[in-house]
């Protein structure tokens, strides 16, 4: 059996990203860069002021303060977005506002607040320097320069640069479609009415969500009778899209029977069982270089496996340059004890309290357990050489979900 470690090893090479395609700017949130972005303007892309006042040559107001100020002439004026000013005269001002041009000749501003305003004239109360509140042509970017970097994902800020930059269009990485497969004579669709023994299918939905917020584009499938016929049927189907994932059927039971639909379509798993807890029962096989995943039923086993071994392996599909979380430390609230032997991924409840992060499992911690998963914004990973945690220890704990949040503002305490 595999660890998490040597299923990952065995997984991430076979998901390469898969190719590139142009998107416009307000269909790239989310997306990961082709390419480097290399910058066509300047930017800011011409001196301007960045403050309201009077743009002047340094100079000439070198020597005015509170009790003596120097007077000067209000020649010329700038507006945002107006009419390029021409030459400053020497010994005058322009009355200038935030972001307009700077006129030629001047090379400081006086913010408003430091001046008196005298019909055609001005006192000036503060010295300037040279740049003093002056905005420089490409003093945030020059042209030429990279400003995004291949694999970089494209967040709210990434999506600010480009749109100052004039980029209207970039090349990204196209998206996998994952086909989701589910399995079980038991599955309903959601919505249907539920006869006895049956259970709506509920990971479809859970895992379609999961791929999304990914990048990817889930593909749900009708979910499979658990018989091969069928199996086999929506497999073929299923192989159309650019990754796999099968749900339930890959355990020991007289009827899992992915593993024989599988062999028949000449898919041949290079493992189906990792060390992990929840969630054993998982495969792995590249047919014809095309990723298949079979994950556990178990909607938690599917929820944890999807996280821990598959997120990781599409995010490096979607092009991301560092597809692993981090865990941060946390210290756990209470004693827990359990069978060692497997890693096991613990759902918990992470909270801020000073310096530290506390976390506090579930008390359900069961591989079916859907309320288990509710309000969790931390999967807690416990070794597999451990069986006795103790209130206090230190626990390596991804964040998940929505992360640390609380009813109060930080700011509360923050001046
Ligand atoms: P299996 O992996 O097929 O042996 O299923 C294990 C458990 O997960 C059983 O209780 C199934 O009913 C349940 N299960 C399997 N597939 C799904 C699904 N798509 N949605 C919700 N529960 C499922
Ligand atoms: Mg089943």
């Amino acid at each position: 059996m595999r660890s998490i470690a040597e299923a990952l090893q065995s997984m991430l090479p076979a998901f390469p990203t898969l190719g590139e395609e142009e998107v416009p700017l307000t269909r790239a949130a989310g997306r990961y860069l082709a390419s480097d972005i290399v910058a066509d303007l300047d930017s800011p892309a011409f001196d301007n002021s960045a403050m309201d006042g009077y743009a002047v040559r340094a100079a000439v107001v070198a020597s005015a303060s509170t009790d003596i100020p120097v007077r000067l002439r209000v020649s010329s004026e700038s507006r945002t977005g107006g009419d390029i000013p021409s030459e400053l005269e020497p010994g005058t001002v322009c009355r200038i506002f935030t972001g307009a041009t700077m006129p030629p000749g001047a090379d400081a501003v006086v913010i408003q607040e430091d001046t008196k305003r005298d019909g055609e004239e001005v006192d000036i109360f503060e010295a300037s320097t040279v740049g003093r509140h002056v905005r420089a042509r490409g003093s945030d970017v020059r042209r030429g320069e990279t400003i995004l970097r291949q694999g970089d994902r494209l967040w709210p800020g990434e999506i600010g640069l480009l749109a100052s930059q004039n980029v209207a269009r970039m090349r990204v990485y196209r998206q996998p479609r994952v086909a989701l497969l589910s399995t079980g004579d038991e599955l309903e669709t959601l919505g249907e009415e539920l006869a006895p023994g049956k259970i709506i299918n509920s990971n479809v939905y859970v895992l379609g969500e999961m791929l999304g917020l990914l990048g990817a584009i889930p593909d749900p499938l009708p979910a499979a009778r658990d018989d091969l016929p069928s199996i086999e049927a929506a497999l073929r189907r299923a192989l159309e899209a650019d990754v796999v994932i099968t749900i339930g059927g890959v355990s020991v039971g007289a009827y899992d029977l992915v593993h024989e639909a599988f062999q028949h379509l000449g898919i041949d798993p290079e493992f189906w069982k990792v060390r992990i807890k929840p969630g054993k029962p998982l495969a792995f096989a590249q047919h014809h270089g095309k990723p298949v995943i079979g994950l556990p039923g178990n909607p938690i086993s599917a929820m944890v496996t999807f996280e821990v071994l598959v997120a990781p392996c599409l995010r490096q599909m979607l092009g991301d340059r560092e597809p692993h979380p981090q865990p941060l430390v946390a210290r756990l609230q209470h004693a827990y004890h359990r069978r060692p032997g497997r890693v096991e991924i613990a759902r918990g409840v992470a909270t801020r309290h000073g310096d530290e992060i506390h976390v506090s499992l579930h008390k359900l911690q069961g591989s079916g357990s859907l309320p288990s998963f509710v309000g969790v914004n931390a999967l807690v990973i416990l070794p597999s050489d451990r069986g006795d945690f103790n209130a206090g220890d230190q626990v390596d704990t991804i964040l998940w979900g929505s992360g640390l949040r609380g009813p109060h503002s930080f700011f509360d305490s923050v001046s």
